[in-house]
Parts: structure tokens; C-alpha cells; sequence
């Protein structure tokens, strides 16, 4: 019975995590989600029969099944062993995780009206089953025994630390409040799961809604052919054939204001994008902001804790807020100083071309290109035409062979059912052509599918009963070109599709006996730290030379060419970080400011000033957007994790670099063996000394972003305490 969890990648949408909740209404007969998955590879999702209305009624008798089960394991006469409660509870529920894979699916991929009714009606009853469970006292009984014997009863390391995990989840989710408060807890928490799904729907609403046509050809001066081709296929797509849209998504919208010469379409364009979840009505977010605010108040002080905030990081490698604190406002200063240097290089064109402007935030990407060509003599439309999506896949296939042994194959779509015409699915073996999992890709964006990139695991690799293969997918939302024409795609998309994949590899690597502590199910501050690391094989020559091919005369990227993206490597690192970092600090200060009433826009307003918020800059994810925070408690608190797990990342890759190089075959071991393929069975902390020999401190990381290091001691990621 283990909870699911979508990894969301930093520019992402949200992590969905899918409570195991009551049940009342009767299945119909055959309904094709509640049977073990058949077919080759141990069982595949039966997406050929999967249909919408099968959703609620397949989640309603997968809870009941799984209320059964725990009744079995709490009127076992026997005492309470790991056998008996443990593993018991990961053999159950599993009907549900089958069902709760294909909500998933739904909700993030094909998410349309019929799917939206079944999300409202379900979040706050999966929440109150969660809760039926933690609080079930004679089950608490029985695993806080286990628990105490923990270390007596020859228990393995994986097994003590699997009953540790029970116990605390259990109690950090309530199980030692009396009645009276678990009661009140329940009730938050089911109408917090209320207050998610509108929100998601909110922004999703906006995304659809939103776009912005374009009429005449004119105005898309200065667009490569690439985004003008993007641009025309949405307008064909939505009835305009034509004409030219760009969509109110992160991946059309970013593109344009890169590159339209217009300034006032680009401004339109930012705030359409900045805008979504606030433009009042009624997919207006700021309120719900507000009373999601003030129920996790509610509920991090009955359960005992300051603030939410401390209570999600409770269990994150970084332990408590202070530390994430530490290490944010460690960056912030000398990422601030460098917008300045920024903005004052872009500045200066502006006036060189007489623009008689001054910088603004539709113009920052626009005016960061021209100086990347004056600087670098790097423009990125001549790095394009050479990424092609296709050719860098089979880019990551090269590096997951290298580096992990691991080999893809495509599966015969005869084979395996996809929930959409643009799935495709490899199987992978290991080096002995031993099958070690699926791997399902869904690259493009769609209607009804949340923007941004991400991993998700359809099935974790387990084997204390018997060997399970993982079934694992990557989800982007790539503008999918005309009919027969290669994807081409930025250099940032490039390297987030090798982030992605570092998730499936995370997933496919898997190496444990319990599903609950299997590949990605590790801490929310440590999960991005294997997908960062494995983002800086895109740019090395291996990759290049043989999967940079130019599209149209097949030639591999010019090495002068690679040579300046080397140089340009820590260009406009002030932007990236600062518009990250604020919604990070936005993130953890508004889950640190306790029991008050905040209105959310006053509050993102007033901190940012605080904060000395370059006014040139945008946060990437404003509040009533921010899915990862308020679509599901899953990166509350927790947006600061992509800067934690960069500080990993960052003295990981010098691991390589000080050794043999990014293929070293010995560190590439390493990482494999205390890293990727542990998954949750030890403190992240253990696995990355035993990696690396040392604690990570922030050194690499001010490297990587080219800040100047700090001579003073500093604050260390990897520090378990
Ligand atoms: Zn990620």
C-alpha cells in the first residue's frame, strides 16, 4: 500500500500524490482496472480497455478491498511480527495502486471534463480513506510493536528501515492523537484534497483557455522557422488554420518571448503566461491560496509542529527549514549580483540599438539572446536545427548504456496498449539481456495534459514475493512539429529530457525487495539530485558528435560551436537561479509564516520587496500558479529541493570530472550502486558519503553556476544532521 508519486521536473507542473480512502458504490461487473495486469512484461496496463467512467468505480472497490485486507492483518491472532504487519500491508492494496496508476494517468494526461467530475468527487474521499488508515488504532498497535523490536527481531537493514518509515509516517500523519483530533485532522485534510483539485483545474482552465492568435505574418519577426511551424500547427489544431497561436503553456510561451522581435505580442504573451490562476472569476486562485494556507496551519500545530513547514521537512534529508533557509539565502546574494551584471549588459544593446527602453520582463529572454551572441558569439537558433528529439533519445539510450548497462528495445505497439496515439514503449534489459523494466514516453503537449516535464512510475520494481519488473514513463510537452518533420527542440528542453530520463533510470534501477523504498521513492530534497547529475551528459562529446545531427544535412554540431556553449555554460545563471530561487523562498517563508490570514498576492508582493527582487524577473511559478505547492502537499515546503538536490548534483559531476572523466567507469559504479539502485532503503545522507567518500559541500554548486565560492565555512547539503 504505497502512496504514488509523479516526479515533476523544476519547471513543472505538480507531484500527484493518489492516496491509498471508503467505498460504498458497487463496480459493474467487469470492469477492466480492477484485474492483475496481463499481457507480456509481467503485465501491462490495459489501456485498450481503460475508460473514464471505470475510474471511480475501480478506485471505490480498490479501497474497500484494501480496508478488508487491513482488517485481515489486525485480526491476526498472532502477535505482531514483520511478516505478519509489514510486509502484510506491502503485499495489500494493490487493486488500488493498479487503479490509482490509471487516475493518474487521466488526471495528468487526458485530463477533460468527465475526468475533472471524477477528481472532485474522489480527492477528499481518497483523503478520508488515507485517514481511515493512519488511524487505525489496532493497526498502529501492531506495526509500533514491530517497530519497537525493530532491532531484536533479525531484521534486515531494508526491513528495519522499511518498519522505521511505517511508524513515523503513521504517526507524522496523526496515529497518537486521541479521537476528538483525529476527527478534525480527517476533516482538513479531505478539504484541503478539495481545495488541490480545484486549483490544478483552476490553472489547467487558464492554460487551455488562454492563448494569444496571431494574424499576420509580420508579426512573428524574428521567430525561427522551428517555433513558426510550432505556432501554426496550434492554430490548425484549435480551428484556425492559418493563422498562428501561441498557447498560454510554458513551452510555447517561452520560445515567443525569446524571440519575437514585437515587443508589445511578447508583452502580451508574459501576462497571459504570469497571469494564469489570477485574472479574478472563476478560475481565480488567490482565495484558495488563502484556506490552503490557513488548513495546513491548522493541521501541522494539532499534529504538533511549529509550522508546516516543519512538519514536511521533518523527513527531508535537510531535516528542518532552517537549514534549506541557510543554504537559499547562501545563493540569493550573488545571484542577485549577477542580474545586475545581466541586466546591465542587456541594457547597454538596448541603448546601442536605440531601443530607448528600459528592461522589463518581457524582454529579458529576448535581450539575454542578443547578448549571448555578443558575448559568446552563441546564437542559439544556430544550436537547434541539431537537437532533434529523436536523435537525442537515442542519445539517452547511448548514455544509459554506458553508463548503466541497460539496453532499449521498442516494444511492438501490437504488444502493450497506450492510453494515446503518441505513447511509445521500450522494454529494457540489463547488459545479460535480463528484462529490467518498461519505459513508456509520451513527449508531446495536448490538450487536457498539465504543462511541463515529468516522470512518473507505473509500477515499482519490487521482490519480496516474487520478482516485479518496474514500469516506468517520461511526460514533457514537447510543440510537435508538421506531419514527417523532425521535432527540434531548445538546448534547456534537451537537457530537462535527459533530467527526466535520470528519473526512469532512477526508477529502472531499482535494486530493492520492498515497493514502498523502491527507486524514486526516496526523499523529496534527495529525488533530484540522480535526474540532475545525469543532465550533464547531454553536452559531452559522446553525446554530441553521434546524436547532435543536424536535421537537415544529417551533420553532427560543429565543435567550435560546442566549444561556445561550453564557454557560455554559466550564462544568464543570474536569471535561472533568481527566478527559481524566489519561488523557493516564497514557497517555504509563506509555509513559515504560521497560523495568520495571507492573501496570497499581497504577500508575494511585499516578500519579493523584502527580498530585494530584481523587478526584471519574474518568479517562475507565481503563487496562483504554483501546482508544485498547492496542487498537493507533495513540494510544499518543498520547492527548495531542486537547489538542495543541485548541491548534490554539483559535487557529484566533479566526482566524475576529478576521475577518468564522465564515462569513468568505476564512479559511474558508485553512483549506481549507493545511489540509483537503493532507493529508500538507507539515509540518503549514507548513500551519498558512501558515493563520494565526504559530505557535499556548496563549493561545486557556486562553481556550476559561476558565483563566486565562499570562503568562509558554508552550509553542506550533504550533511545528515
Ligand atoms: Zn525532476
Amino acid at each position: 500500500m504505497s502512496l504514488k508519486t509523479l516526479i515533476a521536473g523544476a519547471g513543472m507542473a505538480a507531484c500527484l500524490a493518489a492516496g491509498p480512502a471508503a467505498a460504498t458504490t458497487s463496480a459493474p461487473a467487469a470492469n477492466p482496472l480492477l484485474a492483475p495486469w496481463s499481457g507480456p512484461f509481467g503485465g501491462v496496463p490495459p489501456f485498450d480497455q481503460a475508460k473514464v467512467e471505470h475510474l471511480q468505480p475501480g478506485l471505490e472497490a480498490g479501497m474497500a478491498e484494501q480496508l478488508a485486507e487491513i482488517d485481515r492483518i489486525t485480526a491476526n491472532p498472532e502477535p505482531a511480527t514483520f511478516d505478519n504487519t509489514i510486509a502484510a500491508l506491502e503485499r495489500a492494496g494493490r487493486t488500488l495502486d493498479r487503479v490509482s496508476t490509471v487516475y493518474g494517468i487521466y488526471s495528468s494526461t487526458l485530463n477533460d471534463e468527465a475526468v475533472q467530475a471524477v477528481e472532485r468527487e474522489m480527492a477528499p474521499r481518497l483523503a478520508a480513506f488515507q485517514d481511515q488508515v493512519t488511524q487505525n488504532e489496532k493497526l498502529f498497535e501492531r506495526i509500533a510493536a514491530v517497530y519497537e523490536a525493530r532491532e531484536k527481531s533479525g531484521l534486515t537493514a531494508e526491513q528495519q528501515r522499511l518498519t522505521w518509515l511505517y511508524y513515523t509516517n503513521f504517526v507524522r500523519a496523526g496515529a497518537k492523537l486521541d479521537p476528538a483530533a483525529k476527527k478534525q485532522l480527517s476533516e482538513i485534510n479531505q478539504k484541503l484534497a478539495t481545495l488541490f483539485t480545484k486549483f490544478g483545474q483552476n490553472v489547467l482552465a487558464d492554460e487551455n483557455d488562454g492563448q494569444l492568435v496571431i494574424e499576420n505574418e509580420a508579426d512573428l519577426a524574428g521567430l525561427p522557422e522551428s517555433v513558426r511551424a510550432g505556432a501554426a500547427q496550434v492554430a490548425e489544431a484549435r480551428g484556425l488554420k492559418g493563422k498562428w497561436v501561441v498557447a498560454n503553456t510554458r513551452s510555447s510561451v517561452e520560445p515567443f518571448i525569446t524571440y519575437a522581435e514585437r515587443r508589445d505580442l511578447r508583452e502580451n504573451a508574459w501576462r497571459m503566461f504570469v497571469n494564469r490562476g489570477d485574472n479574478g472569476g472563476a478560475t481565480d486562485n488567490n482565495a484558495i491560496i488563502g484556506e490552503i494556507l490557513a488548513l495546513r496551519a491548522q493541521r501541522a500545530k494539532l499534529l504538533g509542529y511549529e509550522t508546516h513547514a516543519h512538519w514536511r521537512l521533518e523527513n527531508a534529508m535537510a531535516k528542518n527549514p532552517e537549514r534549506a533557509m541557510e543554504l537559499m539565502e547562501a545563493v540569493w546574494t550573488p545571484a542577485v549580483a549577477r542580474v545586475r551584471e545581466e541586466v546591465a549588459d542587456m541594457q547597454a544593446i538596448a541603448d546601442k540599438e536605440g531601443a530607448g527602453i528600459k528592461i522589463e520582463p518581457w524582454d529579458y529572454r529576448y535581450y539575454a539572446e542578443k547578448v549571448r551572441k555578443d558575448k559568446y558569439d552563441l546564437d542559439e537558433t544556430q544550436v537547434t536545427p541539431y537537437m532533434q528529439l529523436e536523435n537525442l533519445r537515442e542519445g539517452m539510450f547511448y548514455m544509459a548504456k554506458e553508463l548503466f548497462g541497460f539496453h532499449f528495445k521498442p516494444v511492438d505497439p501490437a504488444k502493450v496498449s497506450v492510453y494515446h496515439p503518441d505513447v511509445r514503449v521500450w522494454e529494457v534489459n540489463d547488459a545479460a539481456g535480463k528484462l529490467v523494466g518498461l519505459w513508456y514516453f509520451d513527449p508531446y503537449a495536448r490538450k487536457g495534459k498539465r504543462s511541463g516535464a515529468w516522470m512518473n512510475a507505473y509500477r515499482p520494481q519490487e521482490r519480496f514475493d516474487g520478482e516485479v519488473r518496474t514500469i516506468v514513463s517520461n511526460n514533457s510537452n514537447f510543440v510537435k512539429g508538421s506531419p514527417g518533420e523532425p521535432v527540434l527542440i531548445s538546448w534547456k528542453d534537451a537537457e530537462t529530457l535527459f533530467h527526466e530520463f535520470g528519473h526512469a533510470l532512477h526508477g529502472l534501477s531499482s535494486n530493492v525487495n520492498y515497493p514502498s523504498v523502491a527507486g524514486t521513492r526516496v526523499a523529496r530534497d534527495y529525488v533530484e539530485f540522480p535526474s540532475q547529475v545525469l543532465e550533464h551528459w547531454l553536452a559531452t562529446p559522446e553525446i554530441l558528435d553521434r546524436y547532435a545531427l543536424h536535421y537537415q544535412t544529417g551533420k553532427p554540431i560543429p565543435k567550435d560551436l560546442v566549444e561556445k556553449i561550453k564557454r557560455a555554460d554559466t550564462f544568464n545563471q543570474g536569471f535561472d537561479t533568481i527566478e527559481y530561487l524566489s519561488s523557493a523562498l516564497i514557497d517555504m517563508k509563506l509555509h513559515l509564516a504560521g497560523a495568520q490570514t495571507i492573501d496570497a498576492d499581497k504577500f508575494e508582493r511585499e516578500t519579493l520587496t523584502a527580498l530585494g527582487m530584481p523587478t526584471e524577473i519574474v518568479m517562475r511559478h507565481r503563487t496562483p500558479q504554483f501546482m508544485h505547492v498547492f496542487s498537493g502537499d507533495g513540494y510544499s515546503a518543498g520547492y527548495y529541493s531542486y537547489l538542495w538536490s543541485d548541491t548534490l548534483t554539483a559535487d557529484a559531476w566533479e566526482a566524475f570530472t576529478e576521475a577518468g572523466g564522465p564515462w569513468d567507469k568505476a564512479v559511474a559504479k558508485r553512483l549506481r550502486e549507493n545511489v540509483f539502485s537503493v532507493g529508500n532503503t538507507i539515509d540518503p545522507a549514507d548513500g551519498y558519503r558512501a558515493f563520494r567518500g565526504r559530505d557535499a559541500g556548496i563549493d561545486a554548486l557556486m562553481r556550476k553556476r559561476g558565483f563566486p565560492v565562499p570562503t568562509a565555512a558554508t552550509p553542506a547539503a550533504g550533511k545528515s544532521k
